[in-house]
């Protein structure tokens, strides 16, 4: 037996009442770019659903590239027939004698949905249930606790079989609720927060800030394949922006506040970031930020290096525990790139004690009181290189050759 086609189901889209029909088409797009690479698939739209029939593709891959993406919440790889009740009892029958590993135990949950089929969906379980039987004598029927539940759906165009929900990445679909720069280190922590933020809708532009040369080529190519990784699950290429750091690094350190270093680069780095979102319309800025992860990320400290900004900060790690975030860096594919040992532009400069509690005078007074502070900052921001990068993107050396992004 081969699936026919997989049904995706939106939920969380129904919830959106006026904004139903963007976020549809919006999803059907993102379904069609991302299986852009499968040969002969086509579409049907039903409400609240969508069919991808597979025109002899196996399903598989298919299911595996769909469960990925965001705005779907489960999908199901189904048969369909007419409705026709002998031909839908051959084709239960064919679908259930197709299972790999064969149940002990079955149910038959049938949804009539178009009412002008004329048997009801209790008398759709017992006429396919007895069928079933008949044609498998092993099998028994279990109500409450079935090793497969066996759905039919009997819509008006035609009725579906399936016994397997596969459980899909949920969320809102790529760039339906606005865009905003994500700030990448080469943690483990801001790659997650950017794939929440892709899930929640968003559309994402990263921005990494580098200390090249202090920071090697190792570095900025670890960012590179994190981006990658993220524009997977959008579907789309991601531009990344690669800010120089190092000017305004050194002049930081010049200024002999060791403590205050991190306080000062954060601070640093939102400005910039609120230029480079001017620039690209963005409405936000997402970091990787966890409560009290290290001595930036308490409360004062937040409370300080926040104010730089006016733009809304966006934490989703704020109140996770490390642990589950590294287990969805783990799912998600990012954790074996974040743990690669190369430096990051902040550690080179981390003070033996930053401090936990800066004094937001202070600060503004450190700041003040570097010279042209204000031109370095837009240097930085005039300096920045951007670049698009897709799954399938070359490696960064590769695609344009020893150090020409820097
Ligand atoms: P991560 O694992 O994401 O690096 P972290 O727990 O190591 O996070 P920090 O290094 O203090 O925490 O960084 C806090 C957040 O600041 C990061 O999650 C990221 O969003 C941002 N950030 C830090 N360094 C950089 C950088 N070099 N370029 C861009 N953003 C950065
Ligand atoms: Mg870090």
């Amino acid at each position: 037996m081969q699936y026919e086609q997989i049904v995706l189901r939106y939920g969380d889209l129904t919830m959106k009442g006026r904004n139903r029909n963007r976020f549809e088409k919006r999803m059907i797009d993102q379904v069609r770019r991302a299986l852009a690479g499968f040969d002969g698939i086509s579409y049907f739209k039903a409400y609240g659903r969508l069919y991808v029939k597979l025109n002899g593709q196996p399903y598989e891959p298919v299911a595996d590239r769909l469960k990925d993406l965001f705005g779907i919440t489960s999908l199901s790889p189904v048969i369909s027939s007419e409705a026709d009740l002998a031909k839908i009892q051959a084709a239960a029958l064919e679908l259930m004698r197709a299972i790999p590993v064969q149940p002990a135990t079955f149910k038959v949950s049938a949804k009539r949905a178009w009412k002008g089929y004329p048997h009801t969906s209790q008398e759709m379980n017992h006429l396919v249930g007895g069928h079933v039987l008949r044609g498998l004598p092993g099998l028994k029927v279990d109500v409450r606790n079935p090793e497969v539940e066996l759905r039919v759906d009997i819509q008006e165009e035609a009725v579906y079989l399936f016994h397997e929900v596969i459980p899909a990445a949920g969320g809102f679909p790529y760039g339906s609720n606005g865009k905003a720069l994500l700030l990448l280190s080469g943690g483990i922590d801001s790659p997650v927060a950017g794939w929440m933020a892709l899930r929640k809708g968003l559309e994402l532009e990263a921005v990494h800030f580098h200390s090249y040369p202090f920071t090697s080529e190792q570095a900025k190519e670890k960012v590179v394949e994190l981006a990658k990784r993220l524009s997977y699950f959008s579907g789309e290429p991601i531009k990344l922006h690669l800010v120089p750091f190092t000017d305004i690094q050194t002049r930081l350190a010049q200024s002999n506040n060791d403590n205050l270093i991190i306080t000062l680069m954060r601070r640093a780095m939102l400005r910039i970031t609120e230029e480079l979102a001017a620039r690209s319309g963005a409405g936000g800025i997402v970091t990787g930020e966890s409560l009290g992860q290290v001595a930036s990320q308490t409360l004062p400290s937040m409370n300080v290096i926040g104010r730089s900004a006016e733009l809304p900060l966006l934490k989703p790690l704020i109140m996770m525990d490390k642990q589950e975030i590294i287990d969805i860096a783990m799912r998600i594919g990012t954790y074996d790139t974040s743990i690669l040992p190369y430096e990051d532009c902040c550690t080179l400069f981390l003070p033996k004690s930053p401090t936990t509690n800066p004094n937001l005078k202070i600060v503004e007074k450190v700041e003040s009181l570097i010279p042209d502070y204000e031109a370095l900052l837009a240097a930085a921001a005039d300096g920045t290189e951007a670049v698009m990068l897709s799954p399938d993107t070359a490696t960064a050396a590769q695609a344009a050759g020893e150090d020409s992004w820097f």
